[in-house]
């Protein structure tokens, strides 16, 4: 499998890379400043390079049970993956359109040594589409202004776009396991001008570990933040009280919304310190008045399930009394029939518990709720 797809682990990282020119665009030192912790490979950062290496093969043709045979890929992951490949065969308009899978673009006349590499491209007539494959479940992901996209999408142009005529950038983002789709268009002029006129101006600095620090959402995944005092001024200023001038001081509903604005970025703060003070103390370091302990116990285990089914056997008891058949849930159903036929053949017999109440910003699609409608639904 390996020697058929390329290795997406194995991915080179750049300095200013696309997919952090999120956070060098606002803050152009912090590139250099995050250069100093080692790169950390999380779960999940294995978990989608996994994914990315199922959605090439299927797109690619490989068969799903040629897949499964690797016990590294999942049900799950195919599933999504079939219909990544769905996907990008939507966007098609004609066999002659051009695909290319996982190309490494470079998009370095506008950042010093910059290049990413594309999930997916489509070159049809006048047209480039650049589609990013994302397997995260945190946040849905916006291809609009997004500019992991568009250094793509840059990055594209100047590999093959100005050869072949192309005018107009889509940008697609296929999230599957949130459902989440977002789409951008722009022209080749406006793109070209954000690349010279904002990009390249601001990536000379960050090249150079210039510019100023300046803390705001894109925080919230710099290497640096547990250790920013930019960062740390930011958040307290946000807690700051205004109204002071009153006998009780009171938030007003204005300073509230700021602080719940700014609320992802503080508790991403918060964590960040704290995991980087238990990282210090458990490598001998001192922080004043803390020290690292071992944590609570987890839940009970069996330390061999064998020997426990031997147990129970010698003692008289029968597979019935220590074994329990369950019924799969709404998601194991997904994974066993794949996503549509469950939806086809047990929709009408699923149904969802209602959510608690939760704060979110007055822009999310749902309807806003008060404790009078919600007694009202009880009482009818
Ligand atoms: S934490 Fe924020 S302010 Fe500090 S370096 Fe990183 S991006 Fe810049």
């Amino acid at each position: 499998m390996k020697e058929q797809t390329h290795d997406h682990a194995a991915r080179a990282h750049a300095l200013l890379s696309a997919s952090g020119a999120h956070r060098w665009l606002a803050c152009p030192p912090s590139a250099a400043a995050a250069l100093r912790y080692p790169d950390e490979s999380s779960e999940y950062a294995t978990e989608g390079t996994r994914a990315h290496e199922v959605a090439e093969a299927i797109v690619s043709g490989m068969t799903p049970d040629d897949l499964l045979e690797h016990d590294e890929y999942t049900v799950e992951m195919v599933n999504h993956a079939i219909e990544y490949k769905d996907y990008i065969e939507e966007q098609r308009t004609s066999p002659d359109d051009l695909l290319l899978l996982e190309t490494r673009v470079d998009f370095s006349p506008w950042v010093p040594e910059g290049f990413g590499t594309c999930d997916a491209m489509l070159i049809r007539g006048n047209v480039l589409t650049v589609i990013d494959y994302k397997y995260g479940v945190g946040v849905p992901v916006s291809a609009v202004d997004n500019p992991q996209m568009r250094l793509y999408a840059l990055g594209a142009l100047n590999d093959y776009g100005i050869a072949l005529d192309v005018e107009t950038v889509e940008m697609h983002i296929y999230q599957p396991r949130i459902h989440n789709i977002s789409t951008d268009t722009i022209s080749v002029d406006k793109l070209l001008r954000w690349g010279e006129k904002v990009v390249k101006p601001i990536a000379a600095k960050a090249w150079e570990g210039k510019g100023t620090y300046k803390a705001g959402d894109h925080c919230r995944f710099c290497p640096h933040a547990a250790k920013c005092r930019a960062l740390a001024h930011y958040c307290e200023s946000i807690v700051d009280l205004h109204g002071s001038e009153h006998a009780i001081p009171t938030l007003t509903p204005a300073e509230i919304a700021d602080i719940l604005t700014a609320e992802p970025v503080i508790a991403s703060w918060l964590r960040r310190v704290k995991a980087r003070a238990l990282e210090e103390l458990l490598d001998g370091k001192e922080i004043p008045g803390f020290k690292a302990v071992d944590g609570r116990l987890g839940n009970r285990q069996w330390a061999d399930e064998s020997r426990v089914v031997e147990i129970l056997r010698d003692n008289g008891y029968g597979e019935d009394d220590y074994t329990e058949r369950k019924l799969k849930s709404p998601a194991g159903m997904d994974e066993l029939l794949g996503k549509k036929t469950a939806a086809e053949m047990l929709g009408s017999v699923t149904v969802r518990k209602p959510g608690s109440p939760t704060i979110v910003p007055d822009t999310d699609r749902r309807p806003a709720v008060t404790k009078a409608e919600a007694l009202a639904k009880d009482y009818d």
